[in-house]
């Protein structure tokens, strides 16, 4: 094997997909419109780094013809939006196999496209898109692959069956038997209903015994994302019941898939998975607490390294640090890269990005100046506007210390309107506040290519969520990669990565945003803006420790190896496995 993985080579060398990982949504590719945010973009890494190890995986998802939202925002900051209709048929393989689905009394067909996912060493992880836009179906149900987290709580739950059980069935009618499913969210709980009647055959899913429930128990790996609790998927028993059928809501109010008289994603998932996860130490802390009834782990995110590096540092690594890609771990010894190399390289990240703002907004910034960004999904509990609790001292110490430039972007889900005011709200100020010495901007559209602008060619990346509610974030990941440190919040994956005044700051716990917003200006006013300014030196030498310390731990590989060693295959052997010829390759 040429690269360090910890993975066992009986894994890697197996041939048979064995993981099943299930997603709603997965960033596959810049100009597939199939995620929203942070979990298919995590999604889409995973994939990325299984495929670079050649781990057999098969992914499925829904096809999102429609895509997920374009944003428009007009001078005063209302966002309008717009959809993004792509092709499966141009970017995909149509696949023969279709399998049937009862939702809502009416027999839904679903197909899937089949995209294969190359890694560095030209390994294949194919994607499953389903499709339900086929003749045969009702017109209600031609539109159920469409949108995206889009449509009422009925409209979800229907797309919910053709993800989960839809997906489980088609999985077999194209010809795997998974020993392994993992649930990369709720969204795919039902996935272990559908296991449940495989395993029983014939016999209707009521008769099912102790015995049947640990069959599909022992396959089952579930990864919780957030500690919101609207972020896990709720249905009243009257639509579980009408869209789900009878018997297979009765099954899942029996294994205790129901919580405080709601159909739980969560809840099912929890039952049936034998590994649950949150994603970072501190998020599987929240998640015990919320659900003390179950064993839960953590293992922490990461990003695909290689697609978030800007060339710039690409090119950097590639020359020192040749084998980087297909083992990230190498990227610790960026420490000896020589610091000017460093500061070449982001200064190049900072003029592309820069052109980029040019060219979306008219706004030039200049490439000499502090510049900090902020992008993330317009959630209330990110706090975009923290920053400017008290928009007089932001003034005052862009004039003291020779100019201040803040990017922004972000949408809010459609349904979002105290998203859409945040929003709104920093565009406001934005335009009260421009100056010669204090420039904002706030670019429209955020998704993957000004994700990888952003963080890679900012100075500082700001995080400013409130406690405990971000369950782990990347794009600070993104941004280490990069040599930008981080100044955030002392939640989700910061908690691990933060080394004061080595890899960036944390903002000081106060249980007030007073003494929050206090506190990033106090780092800003005596640490942060004094540094770049006054000592570049040993700037450059924390954005060198960013991508040592950082860089080399929080990306996908490290965490997929830690899914393999910890959730996927314990001790190097499938628990339970009931595929023979699995059983034989893997006590090689
Ligand atoms: C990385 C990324 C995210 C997730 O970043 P967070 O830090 O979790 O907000 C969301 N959207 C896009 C477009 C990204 O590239």
């Amino acid at each position: 094997m040429s690269f360090s993985s910890r993975v066992p080579t009986e894994v890697l060398n197996s041939s048979t997909s064995i993981v099943a990982y299930f997603s709603m949504e997965i960033a596959v590719r810049p100009d597939m419109p199939t995620y929203s945010g942070g979990l298919g973009v995590l999604a889409g890494d995973t994939l990325r780094s299984a495929s670079d190890l050649g781990l057999p995986l098969a992914a499925v998802t829904l096809a999102h013809r429609q895509g997920y939202f374009k944003q428009h925002l007009d001078a005063d900051g209302n966002q309008t939006e717009e959809a993004q209709p792509w092709s499966p048929e141009a970017l995909c393989a149509a696949e023969d196999a279709t399998t049937v689905v009862m939702i809502e009394g009416r027999p839904v067909t679903i197909r899937a496209w089949r995209h294969d996912m190359k890694g560095v060493t030209g390994k294949i992880v194919p994607i499953y898109f389903l499709d339900t836009d086929v003749d045969q179906n009702d017109p209600a149900d031609r539109i159920l692959t469409d949108r995206l987290y889009g449509g009422d709580s009925n409209y979800r739950l229907r797309q919910e069956a053709v993800l989960g059980i839809g997906g489980a069935y088609i999985l077999r009618a194209l010809g795997y038997e998974p020993v392994v499913y993992h649930m990369n969210e709720g969204h795919a709980a039902l996935l272990t209903v559908a296991l449940l009647e495989q395993q029983l055959g014939e016999r209707g899913l009521l008769s099912a015994t102790e015995q049947d429930y640990r069959k599909v128990h022992e396959r089952c790996v579930f990864t919780t994302h957030t500690p919101v609790p609207a972020g896990h998927d709720r249905f009243s028993m009257e639509q579980a019941y009408r869209i789900l059928g009878d018997e297979r809501s009765s099954l899942l109010e029996r294994v205790g898939g129901v919580h405080e008289g709601l159909l739980n994603m969560t809840y099912v998932a929890l039952r049936f998975s034998r590994f649950v996860n949150g994603v970072a130490m501190q998020h599987g802390k929240v998640s015990r607490e919320m659900f003390p009834d179950y064993a839960i782990d953590a293992i922490t995110n990461g990003v695909h390294a290689g697609t978030w590096t800007s060339q710039p540092f690409q090119g950097l690594f590639d020359k020192h640090l040749p084998r980087w890609r297909q083992d990230n771990v190498t990227l610790r010894y960026a420490i000896d890269i020589p610091e000017v190399e460093i500061e070449q390289a982001h200064s190049q990240a900072k003029q592309t990005l820069v052109d980029a703002v040019a060219q979306r907004t008219g706004v030039r910034l200049d490439t000499e100046t502090f510049t900090m960004g902020f992008a993330r999904r317009a959630a209330t509990y990110k706090r975009a506007d923290l920053l400017f609790t008290d928009p007089q001292r932001l003034i005052e110490m862009a004039h003291k210390f020779g100019g201040m430039q803040i990017i922004y972007s972000g949408k809010a889900h459609p349904a979002d309107d105290p998203g859409k005011a945040k929003i709104k709200h920093v565009i406001e100020l934005a335009k009260e506040l421009n100056s010669d010495a204090l420039r904002i901007v706030y670019l429209e559209n955020y998704e993957w290519e000004l994700g990888a602008l952003l963080t890679g060619g900012v100075d500082v990346w700001l995080n400013t969520p409130k406690r405990p509610y971000e369950a782990s974030g990347t794009s600070g990941m993104k941004a280490a990669l990069n040599g930008v440190p981080s100044l955030s919040i002392l939640d989700g994956w910061w908690i691990e990565g933060w080394i004061e005044g080595v890899t960036g700051w944390a903002i000081d716990d106060h249980d007030d945003e007073t003494g929050e917003s206090n506190s990033l200006y106090e780092h800003l006013e005596q640490v942060v803006l004094p540094l770049y300014y006054e000592q570049p030196q040993q700037w450059r030498r924390i954005m060198r420790s960013s991508i040592a310390l950082n860089g080399s731990f929080f990306n996908t590989q490290r965490m997929i190896e830690q899914y393999v060693l910890n959730a996927y295959f314990p001790e190097k052997r499938v628990i339970g496995a009931p595929v023979e010829s699995l059983e034989a390759v893997m006590s090689r």
